[in-house]
């Protein structure tokens, strides 16, 4: 049976790296098909609607989606539209790569890691969040079980073996925050025991992050609670060169969403100056993921080879190329 994909335009830049992605997929021959689904601005014109049912239903369906960047409204009381999907469909992992490319200008040239981001609980539960009647206390409450660490550290354990990741390293704070990265650290501990084949590191959070700044290539596999994560994630993209190549998956156990990181650049839509990279390389995590690990690399190394080759580089990347040239470029190179 073929698998069909739900795609998510978007809002800004989105229809514009969207199209170059689809373009480049096609080459691939993956026999994927698609699926056009509304979200974000384009949606509430249509339907009234950020997130309308028959979008929601489509990814259930398909529970593989491809989405370009989505414009929430300010004001308005409306609910950020990725937290609203997370949330609707239980996307517990949010797994971040960070890969060296020829030609930018980053600091390191040998940084290959993945960070995978509890995405549901910690200190991200809005619930317990309070300031005192005299504004000068205020408490936040941070929750971690054994359900959402287990699921979490297997996740990265079984991402690890499916792409061919030798080491998983479990960052936490148990040293001081006893209760709640104590006992992620314990079922870390717990769960690496039943991957003998992989590496099993531990690390103290403050030494992870001086770690990844002084010697980032001795990182593979990253695995850590929702507020560390969501710092680390960002500090490696940062060790690569920022957001128009940072790819981004939440993925839960019956959907997977695989995004670019950045948002939707009004300031260069519809003028195909954006960099198609992120989504290209948001959709080679999901080749991997729908069991075409070989196309998956063929893509990124298309993209590299190009990168290398400065053929059609977009402005971003300090060529002045076009987002469909990239595009082309990179699909001449599979
Ligand atoms: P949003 O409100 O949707 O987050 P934003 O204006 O914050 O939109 P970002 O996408 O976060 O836009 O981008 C910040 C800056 O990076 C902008 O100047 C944007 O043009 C640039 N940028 C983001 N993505 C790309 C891309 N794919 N290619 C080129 N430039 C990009
Ligand atoms: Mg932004």
């Amino acid at each position: 049976m073929t698998q069909k994909i739900t795609v998510i335009r978007g809002d800004g830049i989105g229809p514009e790296i969207m199209d170059a992605t689809l373009f480049v997929l096609d080459q691939l021959n993956t026999g994927l098909e698609y699926e056009d689904a509304d979200a974000g601005l384009v949606a509430l014109e249509k339907h009234g609607d950020l997130m309308p049912a028959v979008t929601l239903e489509s990814i259930a369906r398909n529970k593989v989606a491809l989405k370009s960047p989505l414009t929430t409204p300010v004001g308005g009381g409306f609910t950020s539209i990725n937290v609203s999907l997370r949330r609707h469909f239980d996307l517990y992992a949010n797994v971040r790569p960070a890969h060296t490319f020829p030609n930018t200008k980053s600091r390191f040239d040998n940084v290959d890691l993945i960070t995978v981001r509890e995405n549901t609980e910690g200190a991200y539960l809005a619930e317990g969040q309070e300031v005192s009647a005299d504004g000068e206390t205020a408490f936040s409450g941070t929750r971690i079980t054994r359900k959402g660490s287990e699921r979490i550290v297997r996740y990265a354990f079984e991402l690890a073996r499916s792409v061919g990741r030798k080491k998983v390293t479990a960052v936490h704070k148990a040293n001081i925050i006893k209760s709640t990265s104590g006992l992620f650290l314990a079922v870390a501990r717990e769960v690496a025991a039943q991957y003998p084949d992989i590496e099993f590191q531990e690390m103290i959070v403050d030494n992870c992050c001086m770690q990844l700044v002084m010697r980032p290539e001795q990182f593979d596999v990253i695995v850590t609670t929702n507020l560390f994560g969501d710092i680390i994630s960002d500090l490696c993209a940062g060790l690569v060169g920022g957001l128009g190549l940072a790819p981004g998956a939440n993925i839960g156990k019956d959907a997977a969403i695989f995004e670019a990181v950045h948002g939707t650049a009004p300031d260069i839509a519809g003028q195909g100056k954006a960099n198609p990279c992120a989504l290209l390389l948001a959709a080679a995590q999901m080749l991997d993921h729908v069991g075409q690990p070989e196309n998956a690399e063929r893509l990124r190394k298309a993209i590299v080879a190009t990168m290398e080759a400065k053929d059609s580089l977009t402005g971003d990347l300090g060529g002045t190329g076009n987002t469909m040239g990239f595009a082309k470029a990179i699909a001449s190179r599979l």
